[in-house]
C-alpha cells in the first residue's frame, strides 16, 4: 500500500489523524485516499442535518382550492360539499403558514388561528380518503390516529402523544416536516361523554382523552416518547409543536340528526318528516345545519368544538356512487385488481351486473364503499391462488353468478389464451 504524510504513515485527508487502535482508516477507490471512521461519522451528520431542512411551504407552492378540489375530484365520488370545504380550509391553512414566522411575531400583525376541521359522515363514505388524498396533493406527512384506542395518560391505552409518534414516523423522523403535516383521527364521536351532565366519577374514556387531544390540537409543544408506549421517566423524548399541524376529525355521529332536528323544528322550521324517514340528502342538510350547541348535547366539550370551526356532513353513498367508486377514480378498487392481475398476465373483466351486485352487496353488509375490496378480494382468492401457476396469457371474467356465490368452482373459469381462441 502507498503511504503518504510527512512520517510516511496512512493518514486521514480530512482530519490528518493516522491510524490508531480507536480510529479506522478507510481506503478510497484509487487506493490513494484515505478517511478516518470519526470523519465518515460527521460528514453523516451533516448529509441528515441537509436532508431535515425543511423548505418553508410557499403560498405559490400551495394549490387554490380549485386545484385542490380538481384533484380531490380524480380520487374520490361525490362529497361536493367536503370536497369543497375541505379545499378552502386546507388551502388557508397553508396559506397561514406560509406567512414568515418574522411576520407572525410582529407586535401588531393579525394572527390567523389554525381552522381544524370535523368531518361528519357514515363509515365508509370517503372520510379518511378526502383526509389522505389532500396530505398526498400537499406532498405532506400524513398520519391516522383512531380516538378509541386513546386514553388520558395514566389509563390502559395508548398515550395521546402517540398519535404525533404515527406523523413522525410518515416523516420518516423529520421533525420539522412532520409539524406541518396532517393528522386525522377517526371515530372522535366514540369518545364523547354519555351525558351532557359531567359525571362525578372520572370519564375514562370520553371526556379525558378529549381534553389530552384538545392540548395538541390547540398546539403546544409536546414530548413525545420515541418508541411509543407510556412515557417513562429518564427516557430521551422528541419534542414537536403542534402549532401548524392541521388536524381533521371525523366521526358518524349516530343520533347527532336527532339532536339538529329537535332544535330545528322547536323553532318551527320543521323539516316536516320524522329523521327516520328523511332522505339522505335531507339527512346531509340537517347535519349542515350542526352547531356547537348540538355537538355539546351529543358528548363534546365545548374546548374541543372551539377548536374545530369548521364541519362538514358527508352523505351515506348511494348504489351509483359505490358503483362509480368501483370504477371511477383513479386508483379505483376493479382498476387495481385489473393492474395487479396484468403483471400475472391476466386479463380481468367485470360484468357491468356484476360491479352492481358487489355495490349491492357493500349495501347489505352496511359498510358502505369501506367494504367493497373485502368483498372483491374475498370473491377472487381462488383465483388468485390458481393463476400465477398458469403460464401464458389468460383472462378471467366477473360475473354476476361469481360475486353472488353462485358459481363453485371458479378456477375452471379461467380462460387460457388457447381456450379463449378455440371458443373464439
Ligand atoms: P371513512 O373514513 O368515511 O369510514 P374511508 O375514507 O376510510 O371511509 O373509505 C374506505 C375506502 O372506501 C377508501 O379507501 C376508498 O377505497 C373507498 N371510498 C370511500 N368513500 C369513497 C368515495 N367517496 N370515493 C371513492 N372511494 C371511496
Amino acid at each position: 500500500m502507498k503511504r503518504f504524510g510527512s512520517n510516511n504513515d496512512v493518514f486521514c485527508f480530512f482530519c490528518g489523524s493516522t491510524a490508531s487502535k480507536d480510529r479506522k482508516l478507510i481506503t478510497g477507490p484509487s487506493g490513494n485516499t484515505f478517511i478516518c471512521d470519526k470523519c465518515v461519522a460527521i460528514c453523516q451528520g451533516i448529509l441528515d442535518q441537509q436532508e431535515a431542512d425543511v423548505t418553508p411551504i410557499e403560498l405559490k407552492d400551495v394549490p387554490t382550492p380549485r386545484e385542490f378540489k380538481e384533484y380531490l375530484d380524480s380520487y374520490v365520488v361525490g362529497q361536493e360539499e367536503a370536497k369543497k370545504t375541505l379545499s378552502v380550509a386546507v388551502y388557508n391553512h397553508y396559506k397561514r403558514m406560509s406567512v414568515s414566522a418574522a411576520a407572525q411575531a410582529a407586535e401588531d400583525a393579525v394572527k390567523i388561528e389554525k381552522s381544524n376541521v370535523l368531518l361528519i359522515g357514515p363509515t365508509g363514505s370517503g372520510k379518511t380518503l378526502l383526509a389522505r388524498t389532500l396530505a398526498q396533493r400537499l406532498k405532506v406527512p400524513f398520519a391516522i390516529a383512531d380516538a378509541t384506542t386513546l386514553t388520558e395518560a395514566g389509563y390502559v391505552g395508548e398515550d395521546v402523544e402517540n398519535v404525533l409518534l404515527k406523523l413522525i414516523n410518515a416523516a420518516d423522523g423529520n421533525i420539522e416536516a412532520a409539524e406541518r403535516g396532517i393528522i386525522f383521527i377517526d371515530e372522535i364521536d366514540k369518545i364523547a361523554r354519555k351525558s351532557e351532565n359531567t359525571s362525578i366519577t372520572r370519564d375514562v374514556s370520553g371526556e379525558g382523552v378529549q381534553q389530552a387531544l384538545l392540548k395538541i390540537i390547540e398546539g403546544t409543544v409536546a414530548s413525545v416518547p420515541p418508541q411509543g408506549g407510556r412515557k417513562h421517566p429518564n427516557q430521551e423524548m422528541l419534542q414537536i409543536d403542534t402549532t401548524n399541524i392541521l388536524f381533521i376529525l371525523g366521526g358518524a355521529f349516530v343520533g347527532l340528526d336527532k339532536i339538529i332536528e329537535q332544535r330545528v323544528s322547536s323553532h318551527a322550521m320543521g323539516f316536516g318528516s320524522e329523521v327516520g324517514q328523511m332522505t339522505d340528502e335531507d339527512k346531509m342538510k340537517l347535519l349542515n345545519q350542526v352547531t356547537p350547541d348540538d355537538l355539546v348535547k351529543f358528548g363534546l366539550i365545548p374546548e374541543l368544538i372551539g377548536r374545530m370551526p369548521i364541519t362538514c356532513a358527508l352523505k351515506e353513498l348511494t348504489r351509483d356512487d359505490l358503483v362509480s367508486v368501483l370504477t371511477e377514480p383513479k386508483n379505483a378498487i376493479t382498476k387495481q385488481f385489473q393492474a395487479s392481475f396484468n403483471i400475472d398476465d391476466v386479463k380481468l373483466e367485470f360484468e357491468k351486473d356484476a360491479i352492481e351486485e358487489i355495490a349491492d352487496e357493500a349495501i347489505r353488509q352496511k359498510t358502505g364503499a369501506r367494504g367493497l375490496r373485502t368483498i372483491v378480494e374475498k370473491m377472487l382468492m381462488d383465483v388468485m391462488f390458481k393463476i400465477p401457476d398458469i403460464k401464458g396469457k389468460k383472462t378471467f371474467t366477473v360475473t354476476k353468478k361469481i360475486v353472488q356465490g353462485k358459481e363453485k368452482n371458479i378456477e375452471s373459469l379461467i380462460k387460457t389464451d388457447t381456450a379463449a381462441i378455440e371458443s373464439a
